[in-house]
């Protein structure tokens, strides 16, 4: 069964119910979830229902040897997450045959975290388990919790494996959301090729924030990093600093004070200024406010931007009185992972007393904080799905009230196309999550674990899906697996489950380490490597900022040291690509789509620095790493000359058309395929050795491929109209980083044509 609706909508206690009973059954319970985090709470949580039969306790990496063996044998309720599942519980599944043998339920917390290749690892994990489990004669039920996500049931099944009822009606009461799509104005400021700059997201949720607090709306920002986190909360801290210093004293006269207003009633998106403010940013009452506060001397504008959402709001400072003015910039914090619990729960009771009234967070307070009682959320860049967006919007609201909701853009492509296009948003149905765990490359380390456990027979073959008979073939010739009359075997020295790095894409992992510490932060599959952790690099963990100060390719690792610098690094690529083999293909429109297999050569060659809170681009600075191929899959287009000939004459550079179209759908894929911009990859060129034609390919960024571009195809009329919309939605001339200019462009975003690229988009989008 899998529970998939909103937050806050109590998939919690409707698992917590079975699985309660289970344990006062004499069964057991296995609970995952995808952070260690979550996992403690979880068990907060549960002991603080004060049920004695019910003998709850973690089992993860911080769990103390001597601990372990009582978890083992005494605990009924374990909660663990898939690391440790395939580390350590399924190799040594002997220990744990008294509670394999009483398991009746397996519940997957968070499970849409589960998607793409580390989604596909998981999926053979549970495949791993259920065998185990069959082993030891149960069949647990598995309870499946998740955000909402499109089709659930497929999801839930391509994930387990099994037959999956689905819950998706959510019925627990709510206000409504008034959202707020927030476009940032370009500055004065000039980046690559005299491109204009945005103002940040970050910048623009300071001020934001300072001014919901004013207004007396609690209001928590959604921030990508610590660093930014904090920059955010000092920023909206000095504002309010500067409100209090300029009104105080003479007070202006003193309104009754009505507490922690609620910013209701709202108005319906239909009239709301929000709704137009990206289709006219020049005349949006949003911008005008926004503008009439940056310019004058008065750091307060007389009205603020978001009054329109906060009618009733009392003029600013009208309900304070001096020792409110006095703490006023205290009234906003900073939160970020590793917190301890005492000071979450200190923290949550500050939000809940108003004694704190702003709150900027990276997104590790997704998982593991309670804050409920909020009315206000910001939210700093597009979070990647429409499943996170609704997750985190969903924060605000307290009590079945309404609430507001505000997306700020950052200079994306993807960004640029969503808040001018809210249709994209609202009324859509979430993201499928994708995953793909037929990939041979994922598959192929699992069954050589799966044998090591127990020896893999016929009958197992079912289990591991359709490309189970041929991977086995390769295992068997490649000698990791021995096959015999009873089937196959696992006979070397090693450990089979190290073969699997289930967080990475494969490769020999490159270990991050802090340099004056030598403690291990985590490690990064040594593909990603040359892109996230290349010397120079700023590298964020868990929300903090590190500076790698080397990669050490050979010796598998890069010294990190914690740092505050106010840039962000992107690493740059030049790539070449080669067909493998064309699995399917298409017309569209003048020309052709492809989806097949393909040979990537990627080289890192330089990384970009920019300033956090500006935008500002610092330089380009060198890199000497090797070259590194890649067996993948790739959705290509290709275009006759017939078709590119006219557009050549009229006067198009064909190659900055394509480059330029190339970059501003690597951007957009992602709302199609629920990846990251940094998980797929792309080629252009005017003339491509294997097609003989204009062709543009977009790649997956895995080996073996992660079911990316797939998507891409299936999606393909979509997925380039919603490219197309979103070069023609941004108001620059000639290109920025907001439509058609990629960050980590090894060829430092020439050429780029911005007028070609829509050319080229049309000759595909019209039906021939
Ligand atoms: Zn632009
Ligand atoms: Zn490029």
């Amino acid at each position: 069964m899998i529970i998939s609706t909103g937050t806050a909508s109590g998939k919690s206690l409707a698992y917590l119910t079975p699985a309660v009973a289970s344990c006062l059954d004499g069964g057991t319970v296995l609970y995952l979830a995808p952070t260690k985090a979550l996992a403690a709470d979880q068990l907060r949580g549960l002991r603080e229902l004060r049920i004695t039969q019910v003998r709850a306790a973690c089992f993860d990496g911080d769990t103390p040897f001597e601990e372990r063996t009582w978890v083992r044998q005494h605990a009924n309720y374990v909660l663990t997450n898939p690391d440790m599942l395939h580390r350590s519980i399924l190799p040594r599944h002997a220990q744990w045959s008294s509670f394999l043998r009483r398991l009746r339920m397996v519940v997957v917390d968070e499970c849409h975290g589960y998607r793409g290749v580390f989604g596909s690892h998981v999926a053979q994990i549970l495949r791993r388990l259920r065998r185990a489990c069959a082993r030891y004669n149960s069949r647990p039920t598995f309870l499946l919790a998740s955000a909402t996500a499109s089709e659930p049931g497929a999801f839930a099944m391509r994930l387990t494996g099994l037959e999956m009822d689905e819950v998706t009606v959510d019925a627990s009461p709510k206000g409504s959301t008034t959202i707020a799509l927030w476009e940032p104005p370009l500055t004065e400021l000039r980046g690559e090729g005299g491109a204009p700059v945005r103002r940040t997201a970050t910048a623009e949720a300071a001020d934001l924030l300072a001014d919901l607090v004013l207004a007396d709306v609690r209001t928590l920002a959604f921030i990508r990093s610590r660093r930014g986190a904090e920059t955010v909360a000092l920023s909206a801290r000095a504002k309010l600093a500067d409100v209090a210093f300029s009104i105080s004293p003479p007070f202006p006269t003193p309104t009754p004070t009505t507490p922690h207003t609620p910013p209701a009633p709202l108005p319906t998106p239909a009239n709301a200024p929000a709704a137009h403010a990206a289709d006219h940013p020049t005349d949006s009452p949003l911008r005008q406010g926004h503008q009439a506060q940056q310019g004058q001397q008065d750091p307060i504008a007389p009205q603020s931007p978001l009054a329109w959402a906060i009618p009733d709001a009392p003029h600013h400072g009208s309900n304070l009185d001096s020792s409110d003015l006095a703490d006023l910039p205290n009234k906003i914090a900073a939160y970020r992972a590793g917190y301890l619990a005492e000071d979450r729960r200190l923290l949550e009771k500050a939000l809940r007393a108003g004694t704190i009234m702003g709150l900027a967070t990276t997104n590790a307070l997704e998982l593991g904080v309670d804050v409920s009682g909020l009315d206000a959320v910001l939210i700093a860049g597009w979070p990647g799905t429409r499943a996170s967006l609704w997750q985190q919007a969903g924060r605000a609201g307290r009590d079945g009230q309404d609430a507001l909701a505000v997306l700020i853009a950052r200079d994306d492509p993807l960004d640029t196309y969503l808040v001018h296009h809210p249709q994209a948003l609202f009324g859509q149905p979430v993201e499928a999550i994708v995953l793909d765990p037929g990939n041979p490359y994922v598959l192929g380390p699992h069954l050589c674990a799966a044998a090591a456990e127990i020896p893999l027979t016929e009958d197992d073959l079912p289990i591991f899906g359709p490309t189970t008979s041929d991977v086995l073939e390769d295992l068997v010739a490649q000698n990791l697996l021995r096959k015999r009359p009873a089937g196959w075997f696992w006979t070397r020295r090693e450990r089979a489950t190290d073969l699997a790095d289930i967080r990475g894409g494969g490769g020999a992992p490159i270990q991050v380490v802090e340099s004056s510490t030598g403690r291990l932060l985590g490690s990064v599959d040594e593909p990603s490597a040359h892109t996230t952790v290349h010397t120079g690099a700023i590298y964020l963990h868990q929300g903090e900022t590190f500076l790698v100060e080397l990669l050490d390719l050979e010796a598998g690792v890069a010294l990190v040291s914690s740092a505050n610098p106010d840039y962000t690094t992107f690493a740059r690529d030049i790539t070449d690509i080669s067909i493998l083999a064309t699995e399917r293909s298409t017309a569209l429109g003048s020309g052709t789509l492809h989806f097949g297999e393909v040979e990537v050569t990627r080289q890192v060659v330089s990384y970009l620095k920019r300033r956090l809170q500006s935008g500002e681009m610092l330089g380009d600075e060198p890199l000497d790493l090797p070259p590194r191929t890649l067996r993948t899959r790739a959705v290509w287009w290709t275009l006759p000359a017939s078709a590119v000939t006219p557009l050549a004459e009229a006067g198009i550079d064909l190659g900055g058309a394509a480059h330029a179209a190339e970059h501003a759908s690597i951007g957009l894929l992602p709302l199609f395929a629920t990846c990251d911009r940094w998980d797929i990859g792309g080629v252009s060129t005017e003339l491509h050795a294997d097609t003989g034609l204009l062709t543009v390919f977009v790649y997956d960024g895995h080996e073996g491929g992660a079911g990316f571009a797939e998507r891409g195809y299936a999606r393909a009329t979509d997925w380039l109209t919603a490219t197309r919309e979103a070069i023609l939605s941004c108001e620059c001339e000639r290109g920025c980083p907001s439509c058609i200019q990629s960050p980590k462009c090894g060829n430092g975003n020439e050429p780029l044509h911005k007028r070609g690229a829509v050319r080229l988009l049309d000759t595909l989008l019209t039906p021939r």
